[in-house]
């Protein structure tokens, strides 16, 4: 006797008969043939959680198993698509209207009438552990697509090179267990992360082009970053600066739970991004996942967890990927509603007690391994989080900021006055400083880290100098305070701003941005110096010079860097020419 339906609850529907259910494992629900997952068995009734609008459902009708957990079909065909939160494509439960109401689709996720053009790797005899790759695809003009095991064997039968669909057998394994076949995809359940050979320490620049994060707030490939921050403060545009720009080879981008359409905005706006590195469109190298806020609750709980799994599995092939959740609010509110609807009890402002768990399991899926069929790869995780209000001492942002070693505190001041991106350096960090030091003495030979900390400092003092304005006016400050505050400016203006909408500015290259840090280094030695020797600071306070360095981003172009030898030489003939001149 098949389990039956006997309450329904939102997400959340109790099935009677249903000892032969197992927890985690996948169910179609009702004749709607809805997707669901069983959250808990006791007894003869079982607790599951539905990842579809469940209004078209009645008490009564059956619920029928898949037998295995939620899981997701990785294989050819993920790339350039996008998804809803348990894997369906999106373009096919779009409505004329352009809302998303997935209903009864049922589990098709990758196209199965398309044909791949396959490269066989193995022949007859070969010995293949799990993760060893058997055969590749080109899935799109970029991208080597690389399909692994999923058992240990030795090769029995296999097809030659050529046109397939992912249905298709290509390798017959003889395995310990009987005959296995490889198709040109595998399952795998999302809640579980995929395994590796090692883990590996963190030691390499996940590169942005963004200065405030390459210099300031350095992200490591497989690290893990927070983009905390009120309404309107840049988190979304911030998330797309990664993934237009981050030198990762894949990059998977999760919109969890906000308005449709500025979801509606990214499926527009991505297909005309085009990839620096490559030339070609972003979208040869991304996957979107996709549940806005008018999507069903459940299954934006399980994007995250379709979108890592993805990510992992991409990972796994060899390559560097980064995923973005805009936002993980969203996804926490929805663990709240469905953790109300179990009438589980309660923790902070509502949440379920294992909020902060969730969270670090999630960011525990990140890092730099030693893959098991020996390659290496990363997983960059980089979440949003909107606090009501802007206050980061809410659950989900403090919960975050103890899984994350980056913390971008996003700020609605600097928002306001257009000083973007909005990250106030006051309250960021990053705890991959030192690591990044390492990195940039071996790899530019210059100690990028500690000329930060040193800017960094002025900022500080800025912030001193500040405060010591407000109360007795400008005319008090003494001269080495008032050239803190054109330093800071320098650094503010000229380095940490960063102009999204400017081609020049909107990517800059790390040795620009080495060029520009040097220059503003070289003004502050020589206004530091010339104060120490006595020069009045009105005599070395110079507007053009100053708006000369904070406009460098601009005026020189990325491919023309032999410039800042000018505007070096510039600063130094101001210097040395001063009344009292440096070298007097
Ligand atoms: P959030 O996702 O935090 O609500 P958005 O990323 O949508 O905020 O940003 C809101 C607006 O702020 C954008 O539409 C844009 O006008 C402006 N903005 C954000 N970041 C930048 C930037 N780097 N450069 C220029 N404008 C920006
Ligand atoms: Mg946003």
């Amino acid at each position: 006797m098949n389990p039956k339906i006997k309450t329904i609850n939102g997400p959340v529907v109790v099935a009677k008969d249903a000892s032969s259910l197992k927890i985690r494992e996948m169910v179609s629900v009702g004749s709607l043939k809805l997707i669901g997952e069983v959250i808990s068995v006791e007894g003869d009734f079982a607790t599951i959680e539905v990842y579809e609008d469940t209004s078209g459902l009645k008490a009564g009708e059956e619920v029928i198993s898949t037998g295995r957990p939620l899981s997701v079909r990785l294989g050819p065909g993920l790339l350039k698509n996008m998804f809803d939160g348990i894997e369906r494509p999106l373009e096919k439960i779009q409505d004329k209207n352009g809302a998303f109401i997935p209903s009864g689709i049922g589990f098709e996720n990758l196209d199965e009438d398309k044909d791949w053009e396959v490269e066989i790797k193995v022949a007859v005899g070969d010995k293949l552990h799990v993760g060893d790759i058997y055969a590749t695809i080109m899935e799109t003009k970029t991208i080597e697509h690389r399909l692994m095991s999923t058992f240990d064997g030795t090769v029995k039968e296999v097809k030659p090179s050529g046109t397939y669909k992912i249905e298709d057998t290509v390798v017959i394994l003889d395995t310990n267990d009987g005959e296995k076949e490889l198709k040109l995809y595998q399952y795998w359940p999302v809640r579980n992360p995929r395994p590796v050979k090692k883990v590996r320490p963190l030691e390499l620049l996940l590169n942005t082009g963004q200065r405030v994060l390459d210099v300031f707030f350095p992200v490591a490939k497989g690290g893990t970053v927070a983009i905390p921050g009120g309404f309107g403060t840049g988190k979304t545009m911030l998330q797309h600066q990664f993934a237009q720009y981050a030198d990762a080879d894949i990059i998977i981008y999760i919109g969890c739970g906000e308005r449709g359409n500025e979801m509606t905005q990214v499926l527009e706006e991505f297909p005309e991004l085009i990839d620096p590195n490559t030339g070609y469109g972003l979208m040869e190298r991304t996957i979107l996942i996709a549940n806005t806020s008018n999507m069903p609750v459940a299954a934006r709980e399980a994007s995250i967890y379709t979108g890592i799994t993805i990510a992992e599995y991409f990972r796994d092939m060899g390559y560097h990927v980064a995923l973005m959740a805009d936002s993980t609010s969203r996804w926490a509110e929805a663990l709240r509603e469905i953790s109300g609807r179990l009438e589980e009890i309660p923790a902070e402002e509502g949440y379920p007690a294992y909020l902060g768990s969730r969270l670090s399991q999630f960011y525990e899926r990140a890092g730099y391994f030693t893959n098991l069929n020996g390659s290496e790869g990363s997983v960059t995780l980089i979440g949003a989080v909107s606090p009501s209000g802007g206050d980061f001492s809410e659950p989900v942002t403090e919960n975050t900021r103890r899984s994350v070693n980056v913390f971008l505190g996003l700020d609605r001041k600097l928002a306001y006055s257009r000083h973007y991106p909005a990250i106030n350096w006051m309250t960021s960090y990053s705890n991959y400083l030192d690591t990044m030091r390492a990195y940039y003495q071996e790899n530019t030979g210059i100690d990028i880290i500690s000329i930060r900390n040193e800017l960094m400092n002025v900022l500080l003092q800025e912030d001193e100098v500040r405060s010591i304005l407000m109360l007795v006016g400008q005319d008090a400050l003494s001269d080495s305070q008032k050239n803190t505050l054109d330093v800071a400016e320098l650094i503010r203006v000229g380095f940490l701003q960063q102009n999204a909408y400017n081609d020049t500015d909107k990517y800059v290259p790390l040795e620009k941005q080495i060029k520009m840090l040097e220059v503003i280094k070289n003004y502050y030695n020589y206004s530091k110096d010339a104060i120490k020797k006595g020069i009045q600071y009105k005599n070395l306070y110079n507007p053009d010079l100053i708006n000369d360095i904070t406009q460098m981003k601009y005026t020189i172009k990325n491919d023309d860097l032999d410039k800042f030898v000018d505007l070096n030489n510039k600063i130094e003939s101001h210097f040395v020419n001063l009344k009292g001149g440096i070298n007097a």
